[in-house]
């Protein structure tokens, strides 16, 4: 009789292949999956009753800012209470490595750390960190762009010369050659907005020589010029001749409401003619970020998440903070800052209608270093799973679980995860598909959700009844 660790039986297992769910067993053995279906050949150590609930693989966060928070709390409570067993860190243009700034840092990078904390020169010393003190769930880096610039350029408001762009270049091939899995901009932020396209194309080819890298955008806009950067994101992808994600898709502010029709036509269209592009979403209406005024034009309404200097407006409006202290709203942007807030400025149509496209993964976008988080941070897989499928019926179970396992982990190339299959690693989540629910609120944005009974993370039991187990099983993925 074969020998295995545990077998977890009578689960309705959805796969995240997107194919139907079927009511199967499931054998681990130390990190792997060694067969599905009948296991009662196996001999188990102990046996796992699933009856009622659902297996699926382990959510992958396609979109996360966890490169420090790995490390600051390396259980990762706010994952792995979702299920989430593997996260995609370094987006938006700001990574943490590889990067050790002589200078004070620009908006957006406090969103990651403060400047001390910004200590790893290369994915190497990174990754030794990490081997020295993993955290509960996987993690791929990506290298931001916005952190070269930093570490390679002393003027961030031109657009690199040619000298800078072949030190970028250089940073952004080591950085690959060590594992880093691609390249991700913040277009929309300041120490990026003046990179030309062609920066952009030049570094993006660096991606070009490397098996399955990808170029991942928080795009130049995400309003107005919506439609103008999608095909910039487009044309980057074309000229550099890789796979393209776009980070958090929207259409913000008001002006913009029901451009995703016309913006997702383009995506549409791209793929029609094998171009690879894909995007991530999160499933609330308003995102959040570092306080910007550029932000807040686009907004109905922006409530403060907190200010350094003012901590006493943290949860008001903005609007109400100016009206208070009788001044502009750039101005009042200028005084809290630093600060980070969250942006009313998405309508449900266009959400759902981003969210139900075939090329959509579920990414939380959450930020850990906030003290009053965007509730994305602790809700977004089970609000899907509990608000978008079991409630307001968008798409069934094995279509949701598959933008949150077997999509994002063949677009993201991470191999032999996202789908239960034997020989994949056995990251694998345990949940009542009946009464899965984000628990977290704009108001109480750091609650657990409810539904979630087990995680496993390379086969070690990482969560259970709603509590950390010691394991901090999580690995460096690479392609
Ligand atoms: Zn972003």
């Amino acid at each position: 009789m074969a020998v295995c660790d545990f077998i977890i039986s009578g689960a309705r297992v959805i796969d995240g292949s997107g194919k139907p769910s079927q009511q199967l067993d499931v054998a681990v053995e130390r990190d792997r999956i060694v067969d599905t279906g009948d296991c009662s050949h196996w001999h188990a150590d102990s046996l796992i009753d699933a009856q009622g609930l659902v297996l699926s693989p382990g959510f992958i966060d396609s979109h996360t800012h966890d490169d420090l928070a790995v490390f600051k709390t390396p259980e990762l409570p706010f994952k792995i209470s979702q299920g989430v067993t593997s996260v995609i860190a370094g987006n938006c243009g700001i990574s943490l490595a590889p990067l050790k700034p002589q200078t004070a840092l620009p908006a957006p990078f406090p969103l990651l750390g403060n400047d001390e904390e910004y200590q790893f020169p290369s994915i190497l010393e990174y990754r030794k960190n990490w081997d020295r003190s993993p955290g509960a769930v996987n993690i791929a880096l990506l290298t931001g762009h916005s952190s070269l610039r930093l570490g390679h350029m002393s003027n961030l408001e031109q657009s690199a010369d040619p000298s800078a762009i072949a030190a970028m270049r250089g940073a952004l091939k080591e950085a690959l050659q060590q594992g880093s899995i691609g390249l991700s901009t913040g277009l929309d932020y300041p120490p990026a907005a003046a990179a030309s396209t062609d920066e952009v194309v030049q570094l993006a080819r660096v991606l070009h020589e490397f098996n399955d890298a990808l170029y991942v955008t928080h795009m130049r806009d995400e309003g107005d010029a919506l439609l103008e950067a999608v095909q910039e994101t487009l044309d980057i992808g074309n000229q550099a001749g890789v796979p393209v994600v776009i980070s958090h898709y929207k259409c913000a502010g008001p002006a913009n409401y029901g451009k995703s029709s016309e913006s997702l036509a383009m995506v549409d269209a791209a793929v029609s003619t094998q171009q690879n592009v894909s995007f991530d979403v999160y499933p609330y209406t308003a995102s959040s970020s570092s306080l910007l005024y550029h932000f807040v034009k686009d907004a109905e309404s922006v409530l403060l998440a907190e200010s350094t200097p003012h901590p006493e407006c943290n949860g008001k409006l903005l609007d109400r903070i100016a009206t208070d202290w009788n001044c502009s709203l750039p101005e009042a942007c200028e005084r809290l800052y630093p600060a980070s807030a969250i942006y009313f400025q998405m309508d449900e149509a266009d959400l759902e209608r981003i969210m139900r496209h075939p090329a959509a993964m579920i990414g939380s976008d959450g930020i850990a270093s906030m003290l009053t988080p965007h509730p994305r941070l602790w809700g977004t897989f089970p609000r899907v799973l509990g608000h978008y499928v079991r409630e307001k019926k968008l798409f069934n179970l094995e279509t949701a679980i598959h933008k949150m396992t077997g999509l994002t982990a063949h677009k993201f190339a991470l191999k032999e995860r996202g789908e239960i299959k034997v020989g994949n690693y056995a990251d694998l989540v345990l949940f009542d598909p009946e009464t899965i629910i984000d628990r977290a609120s704009f108001e109480q944005p750091a609650q657990i959700c409810d539904g979630v009974k087990s995680v496993w993370v390379n086969g070690q039991l990482s969560w259970h009844d709603k509590l950390s187990t010691p394991a901090r099983n999580g690995r460096f993925l690479t392609h």
